[in-house]
């Protein structure tokens, strides 16, 4: 198929101006593919197309969208080999983790969906009163690209659910899977118009979608940078916006932890090659294993294997752009200026992975709270070590950044694990390693976001709320 057509009112078009960008492969910095920015006329025919949907779909009987969502998720596990090498090639997720983790991100969220959309009651008796629960509207959905479909299904499939229409722009970086995902709404039946794709970037196509008079909702995940942008632009014709945005974790590792927290949180930080926004990248060490700690870390990092994205294994692929590489790169010559210790990786590539966007593992220890390293996102395998004595310490530091969306405790001790989650000011907090179900929230405090995605949190995100007094 033609990937620089946009999907539009039930049917793939051409772009009314061209305006080609070529899709990079991370592991071979060769183009894999070549989409089309959509320009203000395609974004216009995206949104009267969801427009003119929106009266049929957001009355239509709950079965249909069942049915529609019930199709799709058959779709999407039918087709789990082309969607995943699609990843692997727009964003460098080694083939066995894009096979696994990434996809299956997106079917679960597929599956709960739709569990959710059985059960849930549109409408609610209270007493003479009644409380309906309807589609919020024409939606612009903005995804980023480090877990594309897992992104664009936590945003399509409530959407779809609270019968609100859309137009989905995924991120001009990793569109690919995008273009198979839209091909899926459209097999599994679909009706024009409700579910339309155009590709492009954020200042051009972005932009054009969210001052767009005729979108009523903006859900956005990306950069906190963006986010600002997009809520100015929201602003003049009041859209409801919802966001998920940047993180910087804390994951904070008391004396009596299981012997197994250390590797755990460094392999954490570095899974997806550290491109996750909930990623523990600040580890907070209570001084008596601080000194085992750093050494443990250093050694997993420098034995961490790094390889094409396009081999098997159990390893780490490219950063997803040589721009996003080079922000990284940045960001530990500022780590080693500041004066933090670095004690694995550094600067340059792995040895023997000189093409492609590979960066080094990298561990600092001694990092202060206030370094740049400790403060920004950095998005890449650059975990920092730092140390504290007690409680109220690691609190503190853990709580002091302007992000709020992961954090992690790791202690044997119920009690202190119970008062900290407490205390910290962020959307998420595992304890021990235990990992979220499908049916938990997810969502940022304070610069991490607005809002929450993932099963009823993120369909009751699509609908607006109507109270009808009288009979
Ligand atoms: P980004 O903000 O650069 O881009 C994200 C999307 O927004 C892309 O589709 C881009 O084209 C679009 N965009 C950019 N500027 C825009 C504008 N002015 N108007 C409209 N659209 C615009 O982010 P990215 O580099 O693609 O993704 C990485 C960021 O995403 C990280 O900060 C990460 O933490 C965050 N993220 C958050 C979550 C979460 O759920 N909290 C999940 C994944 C990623």
């Amino acid at each position: 198929m033609d990937t620089r057509q946009f999907y539009i009112n039930g049917a793939w078009r051409a772009p009314v101006m061209p305006n080609d960008l070529a899709v990079i492969d991370p592991s071979t910095e060769e183009i894999c593919g070549t989409i089309s920015l959509a320009g203000t006329a395609d974004v216009h025919a995206a949104v009267a197309a969801a427009r003119a949907a929106f009266p049929s779909w957001s009355t239509a009987p709950v079965a249909d969208r069942i049915g529609v969502l019930e199709r799709l998720t058959g779709l999407y596990q039918a087709h789990q080999n082309e969607i995943s090498k699609a990843m692997t090639a727009e964003m460098g997720a080694p083939v066995d983790y894009s096979a696994n983790t990434q996809f299956d991100a997106g079917r679960v969220h597929l599956e709960e969906t739709l569990r959710v959309l059985k059960e849930f009651r549109f409408e609610e008796i209270r007493g003479k009163d009644r409380i309906f629960r309807e589609a919020g509207g024409v939606c612009a959905l903005i995804t980023p690209w480090n877990w594309p479909m897992n992104q664009v299904i936590l945003k399509v499939a409530p959407a779809l659910a609270a019968g609100c229409t859309m137009v989905l722009k995924p991120s001009e970086i990793a569109p690919l899977s995008s273009i198979i995902f839209a091909n899926l709404v459209h097999q599994a039946g679909c009706p024009a118009g409700v579910f339309n794709m155009v590709n492009g970037d954020g200042a051009g196509t972005g932009a054009a979608l969210t001052t767009h008079r005729d979108v009523d909702m903006i859900s956005f995940t990306g950069s906190t940078r963006a986010a600002c942008l997009i809520s100015r632009a929201a602003a003049d014709s009041v859209k409801r916006v919802a966001l998920e945005l940047g993180g910087k974790g804390a994951n904070l590792i008391f004396d009596d932890a299981t012997d197994d927290a250390v590797e755990r949180g460094v392999l954490h930080c570095f899974e997806n090659a550290g491109q996750s926004c909930d990623a523990p990248t600040r580890m907070l060490v209570q001084r008596g294993r601080y000194d085992s700690a750093v050494a443990e870390a250093a050694r997993i990092a420098e034995n961490h294997p790094c390889a094409s994205a396009h081999q098997s294994g159990d390893h780490m692929g490219p950063l997803v752009s040589d721009t996003h590489r080079d922000k990284v790169q940045r960001l530990i010559r500022a780590g080693i200026a500041e004066g933090a210790r670095l004690v694995a990786g550094g600067p340059g590539h792995p040895d023997g992975l000189d093409r492609g966007y590979f960066v080094k593992p990298t561990v600092f220890a001694d990092v202060n709270n206030g370094m740049v390293i400790a403060r920004e996102e950095v998005f890449g395998p650059v975990l920092s070590i730092l140390p504290f004595d007690t409680e109220q310490e690691a609190i503190a530091i853990a709580n002091d950044t302007p992000y709020g969306l992961g954090n992690y405790i790791q202690t044997r001790d119920r009690g202190r694990a119970a008062r900290v989650a407490r205390a910290l000011r962020s959307g998420s907090v595992s304890i021990n390693g235990a990992v979220a179900g499908v049916d938990m929230p997810f969502g940022g405090y304070k610069r991490s976001g607005i809002g929450r995605e993932g099963s009823v949190f993120g369909l009751e995100a699509f609908l607006e709320i109507k109270a009808v007094c009288g009979a």
